[in-house]
């Protein structure tokens, strides 16, 4: 039998857990260690609260931490003083790392670190109930705010700030985020990329629902389309990005009728500084791009100046290291080959990752579960080699309490769920998320369901 360990409960870590229990030819045992007493990860704490048909994937990930060979074992964080990988190299056989890429890239350029502007992520954090998002919330008493990017990221903030709370109020979000949404002035949204539209990060579908929002409209600059070549003649891009260009085209064509919020879509737009006015984000100031002609875009030398009392830079996460554990700053993951971990350029006995701390932050969820099954097929392959491995008899939760940690297992979580619950009811909605680390752990030692 073979003790696994996955360090994180998310997409990947829950994927490596089912690849694990679905084969029969090695017998495993699997805990999922999470940092949050929460399962489920970016699912629960990434995916926008409308987006409801890819929230209730967590149905099946639930699934997989109820299955009898898998035990859940929440706020638990790897990588501490207290269990440092080669820990819980002496309680398991293997450990797949599941981390994820937790960071924001950064823009780089003049007064992004201005009260007014944010990453996406703080704002996603926020809306989404995470235990270290920023508990004040978000300012959204605004005329005007800018996403810079234009990736899903960037449209799922957009497309929160462009929603009435009133379309929210069916959602988990939480309440103190839905007041404040509720009183927000915002009323345009401008999403900014630095490329074309042909080269934008956005999936179809997502763009599509900027265009179907009920109090909102969505406009675009038919001069900037026109800048990009491939948007004459998208016959050549792969159909995704075709796709995006006939929507975009549809919209330039027949620019849907004003409504009370507008989400502005600019493109060959770099940003070069956040502006200012009395201490606060005022302004984001642009260069003009244009396109290249290797994919890539030059300055043009011409500003552009967006009024914003709100900045979101959306422009893609970064793996951070996890103490103990090898990692490429440069891009951001943990070096590996299939899955197994290398140290010194060697692979380590027992060590995999999966998912964004092994490939990068791309992909849909999905994107997850072949990645997740190349790193167990690589795990299965070392299983002589890793039974052999001597690990500490004892029940590895009873070693993490003796360690002075405590764990949150399945039943603290479902009572976690139970209060949520209750506590939407008290509120005359559906469940709603517990947003601080003290009431969600207070829930966890709760009477369940
Ligand atoms: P992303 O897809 O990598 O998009 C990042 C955007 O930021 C791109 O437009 C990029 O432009 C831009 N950018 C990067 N550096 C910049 C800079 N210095 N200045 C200006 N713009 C800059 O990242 P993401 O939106 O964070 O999404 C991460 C992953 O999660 C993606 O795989 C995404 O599909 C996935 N996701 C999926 C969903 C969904 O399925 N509904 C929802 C959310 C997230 P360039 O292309 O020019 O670099």
């Amino acid at each position: 039998m073979l003790r696994v360990a996955v360090v994180g409960s998310g997409p990947s870590g829950v994927y490596t857990a089912q690849a694990l229990v679905q084969q029969t030819a090695v017998p495993v045992r699997v805990d999922v260690l999470d940092r949050l007493p929460c399962p489920y990860g970016l699912v629960r704490y990434g995916v926008a609260p409308d987006h409801e048909k890819i929230k209730s994937l967590q149905g099946t990930l639930r699934g997989v931490l109820e299955h009898e060979q898998v035990s859940f074992l929440g706020n638990i964080e790897a990588g501490t003083p207290e269990l440092p990988p080669e820990r819980l190299l002496e309680m398991y056989h293997a450990v797949v790392y599941c981390v994820g890429a937790a960071a924001d890239r950064r823009l780089g350029i003049p007064g992004e670190d201005l009260p007014g502007s944010f990453s996406a992520t703080e704002f996603v954090s926020w809306y989404s109930a995470h235990p270290d998002a920023n508990p004040g919330g978000f300012a959204l008493g605004v005329r005007s705010a800018v996403v810079v990017g234009v990736g899903n990221v960037a449209v799922d903030v957009a497309r929160v700030l462009a929603r009435g709370a009133q379309e929210l109020l069916p959602t988990d979000v939480p309440q103190r985020a839905l007041d404040l949404l509720s009183g927000s002035t915002v009323r345009e949204v401008h999403m900014v990329g630095r490329r074309g539209p042909s080269q934008a990060k956005f999936t179809t579908k997502e763009l599509r629902e900027l265009g179907a929002l009920p109090d909102a409209s969505v406009s675009v600059e038919p001069v900037e389309l026109a800048l990009d070549a491939a948007f004459d003649d998208p016959s050549g891009l792969p159909t995704a990005l075709r796709r995006n260009v006939e929507v975009l085209r549809g919209w330039a064509q027949a620019p849907p009728p004003p409504r009370g919020r507008t989400v502005r879509l600019r493109f060959f737009l770099r940003p070069v500084e956040v502006l200012a006015e009395a201490g606060r984000v005022a302004a984001v100031r642009f260069e003009r791009t244009e396109p290249d002609g290797t994919g890539a875009v030059r300055g043009t030398g011409v500003y552009e100046e967006i009024e914003a009392q709100l900045v979101l830079r959306s422009v893609g996460y970064h793996g951070t290291p996890l103490p103990g554990l090898p990692f490429d700053p440069a891009r951001g993951t943990v070096p590996h080959t299939a899955g197994r971990v290398l140290r010194d350029g060697r692979p380590a006995a027992g060590e995999y990752v999966a998912g964004w701390i092994k490939r990068g932050p791309t992909g849909v969820i999905g994107t997850n579960r072949p990645c997740a099954k190349e790193t167990v097929n690589s795990l299965l392959a070392d299983a002589p080699a890793l039974a052999r491995r001597t690990v500490a008899g004892d029940e590895p939760v009873d070693v993490l309490r003796r360690s002075g940690l405590r764990p949150v297992l399945w039943p603290g979580w479902l009572a976690i769920e139970a209060a949520e619950a209750a506590l939407g009811e008290s509120l005359g909605r559906r469940s709603v998320k517990i947003a601080d680390w003290a009431g969600l752990l207070d829930a966890a030692g709760g009477p369940g369901p």
